[in-house]
């Protein structure tokens, strides 16, 4: 019986902690995902920028591609950025998962003696540096 309300409200806490992180999260990265798009529609305006550059230069009878090397390297560097971006939501998402599956295990105590200050991950009767009497 008690197990089961342990269970129940370890689960409990588990689902608050989710919405919790997933809520703080979800601002920064709808800034992160509005970025990505915009970053698309530009690209989509090169490209057909590009199209109508490449056929003035096929009618043109001394055509100079320069124009057409400039947009490229902009559809470049707006991918590159786009990439960068989805990683810093890929990380988000990690940094969530870290959270939740922290606040599933929480870290273990310490114990930290009153005389001197020093912690111990498990239970001792007397600090090892002052020997004072750990209470706990
Ligand atoms: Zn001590």
């Amino acid at each position: 019986m008690a197990d089961t309300f342990e269970r129940f409200k370890s689960s409990v806490n588990k689902g608050i902690t989710t919405i919790s992180v997933k809520a703080s999260s979800s601002l920064e990265k709808s800034k992160l995902k509005a970025q990505i798009d915009s970053h698309n529609a530009e690209i989509e305006r090169l490209y057909r920028k590009i199209g109508e550059t490449a056929y003035l230069l096929w009618d043109n009878d001394a055509p100079d591609f320069r124009a057409l090397n400039d947009m490229f390297g902009k559809v470049k560097a707006r991918k590159t950025e786009i990439e960068r971006l989805n990683a810093e939501c890929a990380a988000i998402d990690e940094r969530d998962e870290q959270k939740i599956a922290n606040a599933d295990n929480p870290p273990a105590p310490t114990y930290v003696c009153p005389g001197c200050g020093a912690k111990y991950e498990t239970k001792l009767n007397f600090c090892r540096s002052c020997g004072t009497k750990i209470p706990g």
